[in-house]
């Protein structure tokens, strides 16, 4: 038996944290204050007082107005040039939405009370924002746009500012703002959502594990969408030999697109995988991007796979659609691996399936037939056997996988050795092993790298003639 260890841990998982981390960091983070951010503002405080960070005529400004929502703390901040939108957010009137109607209202106010006040204003660009809210339009349709065709309920939502605006518009607003007005970034965020929701979209917007993450960046407006995959647990059955598990790239072309000409432009060494058997139906049938396959080990290309089957998450990457009748995917599933690979059924589940399932080891019941290089007595074979029912072996890492495994010594249990037949020089065994187990070692010894084995056992050289797995007790 090959590689029958759950294969290590890829970095999948990793991308994911750090997926969320970044997300995270993004979503909503002037609400967070980190030790950079504080070391920044002194620096900034001596800037502020050395007036070269303003470029506008300093002499209509009141640098020692009183914060929002102070009559002349909102005169102030309209002389800034701030926005309507970033004016309602930070007068006071109304700190937890951005109201644009508000703030014209205000402005409105204002300019009553001072009719001098419009001709003071010192810049057309709204210091608080950049004018970013005049841009909410555009960015929610090009996020309505990348998101054309996906079928989602849940969105996370992420901005990238320049970090000089968030610390430019946090020191404006801790200074002239009214007290607990919203950030920026909270309010930009909250506004795209507003505009979303009124596109009646069936959506609720979350902060983390979404169905779609979307990262807009505010300096250049790009949008970027990442549509979450989808994942299905099931347990597979390979009933033909000569199919690997996973896509096996060509060697002579290394899997390059279009491949070459002894893999028939596939790119593939063999043209079937578990994989592609179970997940081309079911990737069609989602409008999905493509799949990756996470096995609870694997057999070797020549061994099935019988029983219940083996347990598999399958990961549906961008898919257009997230919810399927399952008994249709089981039914396309074994239409398109008919006579080769089959599955009774699958479930939807979420990524930490695929560490569960990848990390699992349980016992194996297999089925091998060898033959026995030289005269044999049935009973004596068919004894030492049985006799090693119940032992524990010590298994070198066999020969042929030492190339990709480090080299130590394994102690596994023959659980049971469940049946011997013995038919001419051929012999048929089941038995039932202990995760990780290289059975075929096991009956051959590897130049005597598994001790005990069936070799060992009998006193001949042994050839595995055929392997099956007869059932992963999970
Ligand atoms: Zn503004
Ligand atoms: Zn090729």
């Amino acid at each position: 038996m090959g590689i029958d260890e759950p294969k290590e841990l890829e970095n999948e998982l990793d991308e994911e944290d750090q997926w969320q981390l970044y997300a995270s960091a993004e979503y909503g983070s002037n609400y967070d204050a980190d030790s950079d951010d504080e070391d920044t503002e002194v620096v900034e405080e001596e800037i502020w007082f050395d007036g070269d960070d303003f470029e506008m005529d300093g002499g209509n400004l009141d640098w020692d107005a009183p914060p929002c929502p102070a009559p002349l703390g909102i005169a102030h901040v309209i002389k800034l040039g701030v926005c309507d939108c970033c004016l309602s957010r930070i007068s006071g009137s109304s700190p937890d939405k951005v109201a644009i109607d508000a703030g014209k209202e205000l402005r409105g106010k204002a300019y009553d009370r001072d009719p001098e006040l419009v001709s003071k204003i010192s810049q057309e660009i709204c210091p608080l924002c950049e004018n970013l809210f005049d841009d909410v339009e555009n960015i929610v349709s090009r996020v309505i746009d990348s998101l054309s065709g996906f079928e989602f309920s849940t969105l996370q939502f992420g901005i990238h500012l320049p970090k000089d605006l968030i610390q430019e518009e946090d020191r404006i607003r801790s200074k002239f703002g009214a007290q607990g007005s919203l950030p920026l970034k909270g309010a930009l965020v909250r506004s795209i959502h507003e505009r979303i929701a009124k596109e009646n979209m069936d959506v609720v917007f979350v902060k983390e594990r979404p169905d779609v993450m979307v990262l807009v960046d505010g300096l250049t407006l790009r949008v970027d969408v990442d549509v979450r995959p989808v994942f299905l647990y099931g347990r597979y059955r390979k009933i033909a030999r000569g199919i690997p598990q996973t896509r096996w790239p060509c060697r002579s072309c290394r899997g390059r697109e279009n491949g070459c000409e002894s893999c028939n432009g596939t790119g593939l060494q063999y043209p079937d995988s578990v994989q592609d058997l179970i997940g081309e139906p079911i990737r069609s049938a989602l409008g999905a991007s493509d799949t990756s396959f996470h096995g609870m080990g694997r057999e070797d290309i020549d061994v099935r796979c019988l029983g219940s089957g083996r347990p598999f998450v399958l990961e549906i990457k961008h898919p257009s659609i997230r919810d399927y009748k399952l008994q249709d995917l089981v039914q396309l599933v074994n239409e398109n691996g008919a006579e080769r690979v089959e599955v009774d059924e699958l479930s939807w589940c979420n990524r930490p399936k695929v560490n569960e399932v990848k990390s699992s080891r349980s016992d194996k019941s297999y089925t091998i037939r060898f033959r026995v290089d030289s005269e044999i007595d049935s009973e004596l074979v068919s004894d030492s056997i049985l006799s090693l029912s119940g032992t524990e072996i010590s298994q070198e890492t066999p020969k042929r996988v030492s190339h990709r495994r480090a080299d130590k010594v394994r102690k596994r249990r023959i659980v049971s050795v469940d049946s011997v037949a013995v038919e001419g020089d051929e012999v048929e065994v089941t038995l039932r092993c202990e995760a990780g187990t290289y059975v075929k070692e096991l009956v051959h010894s590897d130049e005597g790298r598994t001790v005990p084995s069936f070799s060992g056992a009998i006193g001949a050289e042994c050839e595995v003639i055929w392997l099956d797995v007869e059932d992963i007790h999970y």
